[in-house]
């Protein structure tokens, strides 16, 4: 059998679900259940032992286990009560934070881990009304049938409408009215992935039951790849995520957009966000990078100045510094998790 214990991750997180969470989404009787079989708190994830769990500091209700416990036989696990999401995939909901009178947009929705984070923000507690708070999109027909599980699963089903389809084209201003906050995490390299070997061998679970957010998987290869083949994938892949983000901003009443990736590369990160700083249409619109205050502005590592600099000069409408500020990365691993970027665009 495969050797795996490279793939190992340092951290399995587990966020508690306050949709689920009657009457009216206090977490705390859902973390005393989850305190029995992790007894040990302990102060720094890098700590954790089997049986031990971290608070983790940026994500309210995320906490951080020891990766060789198993924790998907567990009742909460199986009622959506806890949700397995790494980290770094929970920055774009708390970075959005839509309230109650928001209206989002998910452009690139499934297996729904991003939508369903979200949904927790806009209703706190259980749904109580049957009003439609989030549009979820997914263009491939199975993947949007595990994200409508994981809707239902979490608790939010009859507030999110999910649209199996091209966000460019099917969603409208029109069709989705009022829209006023979008996650755009659309498919990419994935070169931030790592752990799925280890998981998969640890709970050997069915494809429905995984909890990963990415829908590319040939990032082992990508050592493989002579240069020139790696440049033009890249190229591919930003210019569609491009695409992705100004189709968001082109919605008139849209006033924040979180656009992220599990990739290391500049090119699906920083480079795209220069792309659109550049488009003229954008310009127009108003779109403006959201400064470090409102991103998580606790998190240490940020966007790759280098890369705004090369377009950019110090002093002028786009400071390289700052636009790098307004960025999050995550390394894999040693940042907890799977490799990520993040970027708020805002228009007052
Ligand atoms: N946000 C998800 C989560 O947190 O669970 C993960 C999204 S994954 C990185 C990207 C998804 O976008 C894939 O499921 C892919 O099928 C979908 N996708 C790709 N192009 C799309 C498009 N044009 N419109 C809608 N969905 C698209």
């Amino acid at each position: 059998s495969e050797d795996i214990t490279n793939d190992l991750p340092p951290v399995r997180w587990i966020r508690i679900n306050p949709l689920k969470c009657h009457p009216n989404g206090d977490t705390e009787p859902v973390l005393a259940e989850l305190r029995k079989k992790f007894t040990l708190k302990v102060n720094k994830w890098s700590d954790l032992v089997p049986g031990s769990i971290y608070y983790d500091e940026y994500i309210p209700n995320l906490f951080g286990i020891h990766p060789t416990d198993k924790i998907t036989a567990h009742e909460l696990y199986k009622h959506g009560k806890i949700i397995i999401q790494d980290r770094a995939s929970c920055f774009p909901a708390h970075i959005l934070h839509p309230g109650a009178d928001d209206i989002v947009i998910d452009a690139c929705s499934a297996p729904g881990n991003k939508t369903t984070h979200t949904a927790s923000y806009i209703c706190s507690g259980p749904p109580k009304d049957n009003i439609i708070r989030i549009y979820a999109f997914e263009k491939d027909p199975e993947r949007a049938k595990i994200l409508q599980k994981m809707v239902k699963v979490a608790g939010c089903s009859s507030n999110i409408d999910v649209k199996v389809g091209d966000f460019t084209k099917l969603a409208t201003p029109d069709k989705c009215k009022g829209a006023t906050g979008f996650i755009v995490d659309p498919s990419c390299s994935g070169s931030g992935i790592f752990g799925r070997k280890f998981f998969d061998s640890l709970n050997k679970r069915k494809m429905d039951e995984k909890d990963d957010d990415n829908d590319v998987i040939p990032d082992e290869q990508e050592e493989f790849m002579a240069k020139e083949e790696l440049q033009t994938r890249l190229a591919k892949l930003s210019s569609f995520q491009f695409q992705m983000v100004k189709h968001a901003m082109s919605f008139p009443a849209a006033k924040k957009i979180v656009y992220s990736t599990c990739s290391i590369h500049a090119e699906e990160n920083e480079r795209v966000v220069i792309d659109l700083l550049l488009d003229k249409a954008v310009q127009e619109w108003g779109w403006k990078v959201a400064p470090r205050t409102e991103v998580i502005p606790s998190w240490p590592r940020r966007g790759k100045v280098e890369e705004f600099g090369e377009v950019f000069r110090d002093g002028t409408a786009h400071n390289p510094r700052q636009l790098a500020e307004g960025c999050i990365r995550a390394l894999p691993k040693e940042d907890g998790g799977i490799g990520f970027f993040a970027v708020c665009f805002e228009r007052k």
